[in-house]
């Protein structure tokens, strides 16, 4: 028997090969038949290459997935045959203080992101341990969760246990068109905040829009600084949910209001930056770095789902077009999330 694998081979290429497909699950583990995945700036960097990550190729792809359990090994208590699962994308130790206290992104011993450092989930079956498993609620689509693991979950880390955002607040979203930018957006309406948020084309405007965004800025026609100074009588924001970083990122500053926060997950624009310190502490600002989620965050993202708060979906496309979707979220012709089927 083998299993479809998408892997990753070399810098930019991928190959869909046929693998052994895996033994039965041992003990604690559960097998999971791969029904979706979703696309992330995660696989890009893992798909152009970095020079720093340290892992070695070929390497299968995808990072986050949801699917169905298709057998179970003994002892495994949680799940059975048909359930519908996703699973969490880093291999935690489950034992260390983070991991005890359930923060599962700072595990001291995490064993590799999967999809990027280690084999990943573009592929018809795999073993799992069990607790990295987590159901998915009735009534949400596999589609839709698929975008849990790693989309809604890194929103739900940063709004909520990093910048604290809460009801009444005003906040920026930079590039509202993005997988995590409409997540964002959707999030921060739905506990009552004024959304700011920035686009790159008219087409996204009306799109950002009628996700509930307060305000659109076209950042290619307007400086976002001066609108939104504008839009806040010069007090500024409350925090700044921030993943695009290079020049931007001073602008970013300059939008909060003193003692603002703001959080950021991600660097698409450029990684290195200078910014004032005087201006930090004068005015208090407090930034947050944010780097993946706890299991805790994937299951409030899917209870959020479940009650309705939906993932903005771009596009499904079968796996033979994942390199041409990678190319597409590369050049930002995408609003939403991209999602690969099985
Ligand atoms: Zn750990």
């Amino acid at each position: 028997m083998t299993v479809r694998a998408l892997t990753l081979v070399g810098d930019r290429k991928l190959e869909l090969i046929e693998a052994p497909a895996p033994p039965p699950p041992a003990a604690g583990e559960v097998q999971i038949a791969v029904k979706a995945v979703a696309l992330n700036h995660l696989d890009l960097w893992g798909f152009r290459g970095m020079a720093f990550a340290k892992r070695k190729l070929p390497v299968v792809v995808g990072v986050e997935a949801a699917g169905e359990i298709a057998a179970v090994g003994d002892g495994v208590s949680r799940f059975k045959r048909g359930d519908r699962v996703v699973m969490y994308g880093a291999l935690t130790c489950g034992s260390c203080k983070a991991c005890r206290e359930g923060r599962d992104n700072l595990c001291e011993n995490v064993g590799g992101i999967m999809g990027f450092h280690i084999d990943g989930f573009a592929r018809d079956r795999l073993n799992m341990a069990e607790r990295l498993v987590i159901p998915v609620p009735a009534g949400v689509s596999l589609r839709d969760a698929a975008c849990a693991p790693i989309g809604f979950s890194t929103v739900e880390h940063m709004l909520f246990d990093n910048a604290k955002l809460v009801a009444g607040e005003t906040i920026l979203v930079h590039a509202g068109g993005s997988g995590i930018g409409t997540a964002a957006i959707k999030m921060a309406k739905a506990i009552g905040c004024t959304v700011i948020t920035t686009v790159g084309d008219d087409d996204k405007a009306a799109k950002a829009k009628a996700l509930g965004a307060d305000h659109v800025i076209n950042y290619r026609r307007d400086r976002f600084e001066t609108i939104t100074r504008k839009l806040t009588n010069k007090k500024g924001v409350d925090v700044v949910f921030e993943h695009v970083g290079g020049e931007g990122f001073n602008g970013s500053l300059l939008v909060l209001k003193r003692g603002g926060r703001l959080v950021t997950c991600g660097a698409t624009a450029g990684a290195t930056i200078t910014f004032n310190l005087m201006q930090l502490f004068q005015q208090q600002y407090k930034i947050f770095g944010s780097f993946g989620a706890s299991m805790r965050n994937i299951r409030d993202g899917l209870a959020k789902m479940a009650a309705g708060l939906t993932p903005v979906i771009d596009s499904e496309l079968p796996i033979a077009e994942f390199e041409s979707a990678l190319r597409r979220l590369e050049s930002r012709h995408v609003f939403g999330k991209i999602i690969i089927g099985f």
